[in-house]
C-alpha cells in the first residue's frame, strides 16, 4: 500500500485539529501575553489556526524549565542506553503518525504531500534515529601524553540549546538541530518559523508520549523579532543553532555579543552554482538542473539557482529543460501526483515576481515561465522559471530569490566557470557536470562551497556534513560534526606519579 496514493488527504485535513499552544516544561500553554498570530495555508490563502505568540516572558519560562531539567541530570545523566531508548520511542511515534505530520507540513508550507511523506517526515525520523543510535557508540579520547599522565578529552553537553529554524523544511531542519542536541544530553528549546509551526508542535506532543522528561524539550512558536530576538538575547541560553537568512544570522551574532557570548551556529542562505560543461551527460544533467532549482518550489537553501553552462551546449540544455518545466508545473499540494506546490506567503510570492521583473530590467531574457499561476485557488503559485542571458553581476545572480527561478550564465572555459561560481558572497553548495572525472575533481577542489557534487545534485545523507563557506554560515549540521555545535570539550589531566 502506498500511503501517499491511498490516503484521502482532503478528508483527513477536514478532521485535523492542529495544536496551537506553546510547549513549555511538559505542558501545552498559551503565551503569557495571551497573544496569537495567524497561520495560513499557502495552497488556498485560508487561515489554518491562530498560534500562541511567545515573547520574552515565555522564552524566560522555557529557559528556566530547560535549565532546571539540565541541572537536575534527569536527561544528561541517564545511561546512554536509556536516553537512546527514549529517543527511539519518539522516532517510532513519528513514523506511526507520519500521515498527520506530513499533512501538517503540507498545509503549513504548501509543499506537495508526496514530498512531505517521502522526504520530510521520513528524513526527520531517520535523522533523529541516527543521532539516537550514536549515543552509546561515541567514544571519548585519551591524548597521547606519555606514561606519567592520563589526559582525558571528553565531550559534555553545553547546557541549554535553542534551535531557531526557517519555514522551508521545518521537520528536516528541526531534526538536524534537536537530534544531536538531545543525543548529547542538552535541554532544547525549538523555535519554529512563524509561517510553519504546526509540525514542530506535533513533535512536542509525540516527545511527551515518548517519555522525554519535562523541560528537556520545549517548543516556542512566535514572531522572529519577539520570540527569536528574546532567545538571541537571553543570558542563560548556552548555544543557538540557527538556520535561516544571512540577514537574521548576522543578528544572532549581534545578540550574542550584546548578551552572554552564547555560541552561535549558522546555516544561512545560498546562491549555488551548477556548472555544466560540454563533457556532461546532458540528458541526465537536465533532470538534475530542473530538480536542483524547482524542487520544493525553489525554496531550498542549497538550490542550484545559478546555471553556469558552457556556451556550446547552452541551447541544447535549455531545450532539454522545457519538458521538465512542464512536468513540474504547480498543482494542489494535497493531490498525490503534484510535484510542485505553493510558495509560502503572498508577500514571498510578490517578492519572487519582483525578482523576475527585475531580471528582465537588468537585461535577462525570460525563457521559461515567470507568471503567477492557479489564481482561482486563492493560493500563491509561480511555475518553473528560467532567466537566460544573465551576467554574474546582475542582482538576480547575486541575491537569493528563494523561488523557482533559474538564472543562466554562459562561459567559455572551465577556469572562467570556476571564477564565476566562486564570485558570490555565498558558499553553501555547488555542482559540476563533466565526464572527465579528473577535470571534474580538480574543479571541485577549487569550488568554495560546503558541499560539491560531481555529476549529481542534492544527493544527501544524514552521515555527510552540511553547511556553508563564506556568508552561508559556520559549523556543520548532520554527521558527527554536528555535535561540535552543542557540546563542550573537556580536558581532564591526571598525574600518575
Ligand atoms: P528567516 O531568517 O527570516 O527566519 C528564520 C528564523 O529566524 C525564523 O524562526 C524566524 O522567526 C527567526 N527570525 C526572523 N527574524 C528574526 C529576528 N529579527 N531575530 C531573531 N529571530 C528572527 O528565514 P526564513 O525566511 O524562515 O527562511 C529562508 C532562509 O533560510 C533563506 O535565506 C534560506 O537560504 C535559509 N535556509 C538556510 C538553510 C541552510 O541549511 N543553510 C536551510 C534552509 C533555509
Amino acid at each position: 500500500m502506498s500511503i501517499v496514493a491511498d490516503t484521502n488527504w482532503r478528508a483527513l485535513a477536514q478532521s485535523l485539529k492542529p495544536r496551537n499552544q506553546a510547549f513549555i516544561n511538559g505542558q501545552f500553554v498559551d503565551a503569557v501575553s495571551a497573544q496569537t498570530f495567524p497561520s495560513y495555508n499557502p495552497a488556498n490563502g485560508q487561515k489554518i489556526t491562530d498560534i500562541a505568540a511567545c515573547d520574552a516572558a515565555d522564552v524566560d519560562r522555557a529557559v528556566t524549565a530547560a535549565r532546571r531539567a539540565f541541572e537536575s541530570g534527569v536527561w544528561r545523566d541517564l545511561k546512554p542506553l536509556e536516553r537512546k531508548t527514549i529517543l527511539l520511542r519518539w522516532v517510532a511515534l513519528i513514523r506511526e503518525h507520519q500521515r498527520e505530520l506530513a499533512l501538517l507540513e503540507t498545509l503549513d508550507t504548501g509543499k506537495p504531500i508526496k514530498e512531505s511523506v517521502n522526504v520530510d517526515v521520513a528524513s526527520c525520523a531517520a535523522g533523529l534515529q541516527w543521532y539516537a543510535e550514536c549515543i552509546d557508540k561515541l567514544y571519548d579520547e585519551i591524548a597521547p601524553n606519555g606514561p606519567s599522565s592520563l589526559v582525558l578529552v571528553t565531550r559534555e553537553p553545553i547546557g541549554v540549546v535553542a534551535a531557531v529554524i526557517p519555514w522551508n523544511y521545518p521537520l528536516i531542519i528541526g531534526s538536524w538541530k534537536i537530534g544531536p542536541a538531545l543525543a548529547a544530553g542538552n535541554s532544547v528549546i525549538l523555535k519554529p518559523a512563524e509561517q510553519a509551526s504546526l509540525s514542530s508542535l506535533k513533535l512536542a506532543e509525540l516527545a511527551q508520549q515518548a517519555g522525554i522528561p519535562e523541560g528537556v524539550f520545549n517548543v516556542l512558536p512566535g514572531l522572529g523579532h519577539q520570540a527569536g530576538q528574546a532567545i538571541g538575547l537571553h543570558p542563560d541560553i548556552d548555544a543557538v543553532v540557527f538556520t535561516g537568512s544571512t540577514e537574521v544570522g548576522r543578528k544572532f551574532l549581534e545578540y550574542s555579543a550584546r548578551s552572554n557570548l552564547k555560541r552561535v551556529g549558522l546555516e544561512l542562505g545560498g546562491k549555488s552554482p551548477h556548472i555544466v560543461t560540454e563533457e556532461a551527460d546532458l540528458e541526465k544533467a537536465a533532470m538534475y538542473v530542473a530538480y536542483a532549482i524547482w524542487y520544493n518550489q525553489g525554496e531550498t537553501c542549497n538550490a542550484g539557482s545559478r546555471l553556469i553552462v558552457q556556451r556550446g551546449v547552452k541551447a541544447k540544455l535549455l531545450k532539454l529543460l522545457e519538458p521538465w518545466a512542464e512536468r513540474l508545473a504547480p498543482g494542489d499540494p494535497l493531490d498525490p501526483t503534484t510535484e510542485m506546490g505553493a510558495l509560502i506567503s503572498a508577500e514571498h510570492c510578490q517578492r519572487v515576481r519582483q525578482y523576475i521583473e527585475l531580471g528582465q530590467q537588468e537585461g535577462a531574457i525570460l525563457a521559461i515561465g515567470g507568471r503567477q499561476l492557479r489564481p482561482e485557488s486563492g493560493g500563491w503559485y509561480i511555475g518553473p522559471t528560467v532567466l537566460d542571458r544573465v551576467q554574474n553581476d546582475m542582482q538576480v545572480a547575486r541575491e537569493e530569490i528563494f523561488g523557482p527561478v533559474l538564472v543562466v550564465i554562459e562561459y567559455d572555459d572551465l577556469e572562467e566557470a570556476i571564477a564565476l561560481a566562486n564570485d558570490s558572497e555565498y558558499g553553501l553548495a555547488a555542482a559540476v557536470w563533466c565526464r572527465d572525472i579528473s577535470k571534474a575533481h580538480l574543479a571541485a577542489r577549487r569550488l568554495r562551497a560546503g558541499t560539491v557534487w560531481i555529476n549529481a545534485f542534492d544527493h544527501t545523507s544524514i552521515n555527510a556534513p552540511f553547511g556553508g563557506y563564506k556568508q552561508s554560515g559556520n559549523g556543520r549540521d548532520k554527521s558527527l560534526h554536528a555535535f561540535d555545535k552543542v557540546t563542550e570539550l573537556k580536558t581532564t589531566w591526571l598525574e600518575l606519579h
